[in-house]
């Protein structure tokens, strides 16, 4: 009989695994998240890209520790700004930022601009420990509001207005945004198609070395 399968979160950020382990938790794996181990030294984000970031992530932990890892890499894109923030969305106001802060700076850039077209994209990279990867991705497109409007989620969710429901994502309750969100989207992608993605796991892991010890031979020594 296979063994239960382990699969590693390659996040510190809880929110993260708690919404990845409920999307997964029919399926017959084991998911481990960062704190389960030993501390692990952080990877660089420095990727020209989501997809780069959310690779360098699950094939570094993937690599460390033995197991297949899953990591996410998202952000704001807008139009008006040449794609800024993009990558640099976490870091956009200076590294020890609030939200607030990000979200105010963004809006003053974003003054009297008319076109207001933004989208969240989000990266998901599952790589097993040879470099191997499966990617999956997807985007919530909106407009970048006048003021911040609602205190729910994080991030830029304030600013972000999603013209289908007229509300900001900092509007919504985290059911309603998961059903029309990048990451959601993406990781539902995932899901639809995880049977198939164990079965890629398992061709892709590296076999195990199995070594016995014939009694004989321990008698020797
Ligand atoms: P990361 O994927 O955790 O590295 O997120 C990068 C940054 O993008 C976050 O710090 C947020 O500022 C922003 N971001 C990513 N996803 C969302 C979202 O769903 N809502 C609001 N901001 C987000």
């Amino acid at each position: 009989m296979n063994e239960l399968l382990t699969l590693v979160i390659a996040t510190g950020n809880p929110g993260k695994t708690v919404e990845i382990r409920d999307l997964l938790k029919d399926f017959p794996i084991d998911i481990k998240n960062l704190d389960d181990f030993g501390p692990l030294p952080p990877v660089l984000e420095d990727g020209d890209t989501f997809d780069e970031n959310a690779y360098k992530k699950a094939s570094f932990v993937s690599s460390i520790l033995g197991y297949p890892a899953l990591a996410d890499d998202s952000g704001l894109v807008v139009d008006a700004l040449d794609g800024a923030p993009g990558v640099y969305s976490a870091r956009y106001a200076g590294e020890n930022a609030t939200d607030a802060q990000r979200y105010t700076k963004l809006l003053e850039e974003m003054k009297g601009q008319s076109n207001r077209k933004a989208a969240f994209e989000c990266v998901i990279s599952l790589a097993v420990p040879s470099g191997a990867a499966l990617t999956y991705e997807a985007r919530c497109e909106g407009l970048i509001a006048e003021e911040p409007r609602g205190d729910g989620g994080f991030g830029y969710d304030p600013v972000f207005y999603y013209p289908p429901l007229k509300k900001t994502f900092g509007q919504l309750s985290r059911a309603e945004k998961s059903r029309v969100s990048h990451r959601g989207k993406a990781l539902r992608e995932l899901r639809d198609e995880f049977d198939k993605v164990l079965i890629w796991i398992r061709q892709n892991m590296p076999v195990q070395a199995k070594f016995n010890c014939q009694n004989d031979a321990l008698n020797d020594y």
